[in-house]
Formats: structure tokens, C-alpha cells, sequence
């Protein structure tokens, strides 16, 4: 039987951030009644594969799932409770934003199974928060952080921002020391990228935003490998701080480049041969599934070149890296005489380190790892 991680998008916000590209649309009761008819059809599309597969991590993305009213959450859960049998071990995440839970939600979702909560921090400072045009201001944080401790949630990540249009590496300073005084058992911090068709994008192009420099967002960047592992969190992935056994199980999914199935709008999934993604358009969702399609937009055979390059990717971000066994074991090709050119050059320019056993980023190479992905692309 084989095992996947199984995530659903839950495509609606109290409304859009500023930087926002994610499919996300602002909440309205009636469009959340329609999604949930649509998830239903979609999940006994793949009833099959779903009675045939073991579930064993459920992630519950968006959007911002915890903007969805307890009926709501709760009609959800019973949805995916029918039709998806999680393991008992189950990582079971959600992501929630602070200002949109109560200790009601969070008992629906600590009945549900629920054993992991993602909070989208973002920033500590109201200033930075009003300027992305999150919902929320610091204190809220605090409060939601409580709540979620009060229901008994035990597994906590904050989700933190860096490089933000005007924020000093003073502040990102003191968002990471409050953070760690906080102690959530898991951090991620991504630097803001402006994606186009955002607000910011455009007002950036319009000369309205101000952006940190490359130099200040590396600075950033090396100051949250600076704090957070002295703190007890160990670095596992480019982005993702935990102490030893609270690494998040689905993610490490996608960075094995293991089978998952995506569920709700512009969500993607891969087979481990083939790659698929819904339809981002809530509408065009729904009327395929109320036609008895899956709403596959984009699907993609794998070539084993591409499967190869994106194991190796993938795995790089992880700071173990690729188990050189385990490449082998999958493709029955040796990784380093596959990639001999890119991993001589990369060697020498001390951005990657080869072990009998693995093939890693070094310090260097985890500051510059895009250069390092280019060298694996299929020509
Ligand atoms: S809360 Fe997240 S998904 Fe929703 S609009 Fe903001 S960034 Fe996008």
C-alpha cells in the first residue's frame, strides 16, 4: 500500500495580503458552502485511491483555513474523515491565521485530529504588518499564541517574514528574540519575494516601495542562522528550524519529492511519475466537478531526467541532503557520475560537499543555493 501526504487548499482570507500570489479569495459563507460541495465531489473522484493509500500527514493550507466558521471547519473535517483514513501517527497540520481562531475552532480541530498548527506570524512589528496588509497586529499573536496553548496544541510553527519594504535588521532582530521567547516547536522565515500581479509588484514597479538590498536581505538571513540554532532550533531545510523531531513530516514530503495528492482550487499534486494542478479559478473548479471531472488544468509525465534533477533540487534543501544510497536505490544511476561536471565545479567553488554517504549545500552554498539549483536543471 503505498503512503502519501494529502493537502487541501482552503482557498479563502479575510482578504488579500498586499504581497499575496497564493489562489486565495476574500470569505464569503456562500463560496465556502460551494467549495465544500466541490472538495466533496472531488474527494469521491479519488475514492479509489484514497481506500487504496495510506494517509500520513494532512495539511490543511489556503488561503487561511482557520478563517472558516466552526460549522464550516467542522463540515470539512467530517468531509475528509469519510473519504481519507489518516494514520494514527498522523501529522495532521493547519494553517490559521492570529485574529481568526477561538478556542471553539480550535476544539473542532483538536476533535478532528488536528495535532499541528501553523501560525502566519509574519512580523512583530504593527507597522510591517499593516504595510503587507495582514489582518492582524502584533498583539494578536500573543493572543492567538495563547489560545492555541490553552486548547492543548503542543506542536506550534510561526511563519516569519524577512527582507519587508523599510525593516531594519534591528527589527528582524526582535521579531526572531520574541519568537524564540515565545517558543513555538517549529520557525520558518521566508524573505519576500515580490511575485507579479501582486500590489506590491506593481507599486514597487511604480518606485512606491522601497526594498531591502541583496546585501541586507543575506544579512538577514545569516542572522536567523545566527539565533535560531544556538535557541534549539537546528536548521533541517533552507527555511525550516526545529529541534530534533519536530522537523513538519508533510513538508519533508515534497523535499523527499514523495508522492502527494493536492485537493481544492490551484492545488498540485505528483504521483511520483506524473504532476497535476486544479484549476485556480474557484468557478471553473466547481462546474468540472459538477460535470464529474477532476478540475486538472496542467498535468505532466515526468521524464527521468526531470524526476532525477528535481530529487536532487529538492533534497538539497534539506541540510542533509541527498542520500547518495537512496538516489542510487531509485534510479539505479550513481549521483555523482550522473552530475559529474556541476558537482566538480560546485565543489570548488565551495558550495557543495560530497560525503561517501551524501551530497550537502555547505554554509556557503545554503547562502547562494540558487546558483547551486541551476547546475541541476536538465539541459
Ligand atoms: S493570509 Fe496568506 S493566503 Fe491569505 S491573502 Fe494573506 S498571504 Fe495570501
Amino acid at each position: 500500500m503505498k503512503k502519501i501526504g494529502l493537502y487541501i487548499h482552503v482557498p479563502f482570507c479575510v482578504r488579500k495580503c498586499h504581497y499575496c500570489d497564493f489562489v486565495s479569495f476574500p470569505y464569503r459563507q456562500d463560496m465556502v458552502q460551494n467549495y465544500l460541495k466541490g472538495l466533496q465531489k472531488e474527494l469521491d473522484l479519488y475514492h479509489q485511491l484514497l481506500a487504496e493509500t495510506r494517509v500520513n500527514t494532512i495539511y490543511f493550507g489556503g488561503g487561511t483555513p482557520s478563517c472558516l466558521s466552526q460549522r464550516e471547519l467542522s463540515a470539512l473535517f467530517a468531509l475528509l474523515n469519510r473519504h481519507a483514513k489518516a494514520e494514527p501517527s498522523a501529522e495532521v497540520s493547519v494553517e490559521c491565521n492570529p485574529g481568526t481562531i477561538s478556542p471553539e475552532k480550535l476544539r473542532e480541530m483538536k476533535a478532528a485530529g488536528v495535532n499541528r498548527i501553523s501560525l502566519g506570524v509574519q512580523a512583530l512589528q504593527d507597522e510591517h504588518l499593516y504595510r503587507l496588509g495582514r489582518t492582524h497586529k502584533s498583539m494578536e499573536v500573543y493572543e492567538s499564541h495563547d489560545l492555541i496553548r490553552q486548547a492543548g496544541f503542543q506542536n506550534v510553527n510561526f511563519d516569519l517574514m524577512f527582507a519587508l519594504p523599510g525593516q531594519t535588521l534591528k527589527q528582524w532582530a526582535t521579531t526572531l528574540t520574541d519568537t524564540i521567547e515565545l517558543g513555538p516547536e517549529h520557525i520558518s522565515t521566508y524573505n519576500l519575494v515580490f511575485e507579479k500581479g501582486t500590489r506590491f509588484y506593481q507599486w514597487r514597479e511604480d518606485g512606491l516601495l522601497s526594498t531591502p538590498d541583496e546585501e541586507l536581505d543575506l544579512a538577514m538571513y545569516q542572522l536567523a542562522l545566527d539565533m535560531l540554532p544556538p535557541a534549539g532550533y537546528r536548521q533541517y531545510e533552507i527555511s525550516s528550524f526545529a529541534p530534533k523531531g519536530w522537523e513538519c513530516r508533510h513538508n519533508l514530503t515534497y523535499w523527499y519529492n514523495e508522492p502527494y495528492l493536492g485537493l481544492g482550487p490551484g492545488a498540485h499534486s505528483y504521483d511520483g511519475k506524473t504532476r497535476w494542478a486544479n484549476d485556480e479559478s474557484l468557478t471553473r473548479y466547481l462546474s468540472t466537478l459538477e460535470q464529474g471531472r477532476t478540475p486538472i488544468v496542467n498535468q505532466e509525465k515526468l521524464t527521468i531526467e526531470l524526476e532525477q534533477s528535481e530529487t536532487v533540487i529538492l533534497g538539497l534543501r534539506t541540510r542533509e541532503g541527498i542520500d547518495r544510497r537512496r538516489f542510487q536505490k531509485r534510479f539505479q544511476r550513481d549521483l555523482c557520475s550522473l552530475y559529474a561536471d556541476s558537482i566538480d565545479k560546485l565543489v570548488q567553488q565551495g558550495l557543495l560537499k560530497i560525503t561517501p554517504r551524501r551530497m550537502q549545500l555547505t554554509a556557503k552554498g545554503l547562502l547562494f543555493a540558487n546558483r547551486v539549483f541551476i547546475e541541476f536543471l536538465p539541459t
